[in-house]
């Protein structure tokens, strides 16, 4: 029986797993292979209070801080987590482990355009990080495929690097601020197409087009593109935790100020959380409280 599980090894687990250690709690953090999370997909952080740089090296730091402390490292994933006066985790290599409180700290995924060619080229052309991946495609024609700010920023920053940029859009106005869309449209890289859904991803090796598809007349056009970038947002997966914590209308993990789910003992921290702002620091922040709160759950002392 550990005293308390993080699931989850990105700001917010890593964190966590700091504050547990130097309590001197039983503390295991079982992850994924992502082991840094999503701040490793920027390579310039600029927000993060006493550092700028690369995501990755930031995330290094948080690593071996986390290690120097003590925790102990599963990695895997976890499947199922189940209460009975205390909680029990499944995990995909089959093991099952027991804790007195659990600090959920796995993130969110991107959502899926589900289209033909997606599988097969993600990574050959389609990213889902502009941020990241715009660089690859200096003097390329590229497609941009969502309608928030993600999608619209993400194609101003393509149109500073590749020839063309087409943002495409399912619905007939963006979710973006208007000043954002503004800047788009004074673009003359940019080239708007509106009720339009992505239909299929074509190419050899890698991509050579994409496929849209005109919502009213259902008509196709293939816009010959070497980079697909999609940025249709993201989805909290609770499917593990059902029964546990109650979700909001996005599908979040709703918590209170110190973290705490519907199930005592049960803490969510960062990107899954309804707390509006994902940002590493936030998550970080999260991991800190949640900890600091499974310390005085698991020994009992008052608040
Ligand atoms: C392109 C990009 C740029 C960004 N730039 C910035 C920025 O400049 N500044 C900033 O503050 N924020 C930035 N962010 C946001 C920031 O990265 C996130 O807010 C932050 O990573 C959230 O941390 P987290 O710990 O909540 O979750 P994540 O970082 O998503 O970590 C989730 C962890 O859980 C693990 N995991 C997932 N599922 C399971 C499972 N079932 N079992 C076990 N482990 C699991 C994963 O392997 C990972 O280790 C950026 C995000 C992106 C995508």
């Amino acid at each position: 029986m550990e005293d308390v599980i993080i699931i989850g090894a990105g700001a917010a687990g890593l964190t966590a797993a700091i504050y547990a250690g130097r309590k001197k709690l039983n503390a295991v953090l079982v992850t994924g292979p992502n082991i840094g999370g999503e701040t490793n997909s920027t390579n310039d952080i600029q927000n993060y209070p006493g550092y700028e740089g690369p995501g990755p090296e930031l995330m290094k730091k948080f690593w071996a801080q986390a290690k120097k402390w003590g925790v102990q490292v599963k990695e895997a994933r976890v499947t199922k987590v189940t209460h009975a006066g205390h909680f029990t985790l499944e995990l995909d290599s089959g093991e099952k482990m027991e804790s007195r409180a659990v600090i959920l700290c796995y993130g969110r995924e991107r959502r899926k355009l589900n289209i033909p060619g997606e599988d097969q080229f993600f990574g050959r052309g389609l990213s889902t990080c502009t941020t990241c991946d715009a660089p690859l495609f200096p003097n390329k024609d590229t497609v941009v495929i969502g309608g928030g700010n993600s999608a619209v920023e993400g194609a101003l920053e393509l149109a500073r690097i590749a020839r063309k940029v087409y943002l495409v859009h399912r619905r007939d106005r963006f979710r973006a601020d208007e000043v954002t869309v503004e800047k788009a449209r004074a673009e003359p890289k940019i080239e708007i197409i509106l009720n339009a859904s992505p239909a299929e991803i074509k190419g050899d090796k890698f991509v050579k087009s994409l496929v849209v598809e005109d919502a009213v007349s259902k008509e196709r056009r293939e816009l010959p593109v070497q980079g697909i970038f999609s940025e249709i947002g993201w989805e909290t997966h609770t499917g593990m935790v059902a029964g546990l914590v109650e979700t909001n209308q996005a599908g979040e993990i709703v918590v209170d100020v110190l973290l705490r789910t519907k199930t005592p003992g049960l803490y969510a921290c960062g990107d899954l959380t309804s707390v509006p702002y994902k940002q590493t620091v936030i998550s970080a922040g999260h991991g800190a409280v949640a900890a600091l709160e499974a310390y005085k759950f698991v020994t009992g002392a008052k608040h």
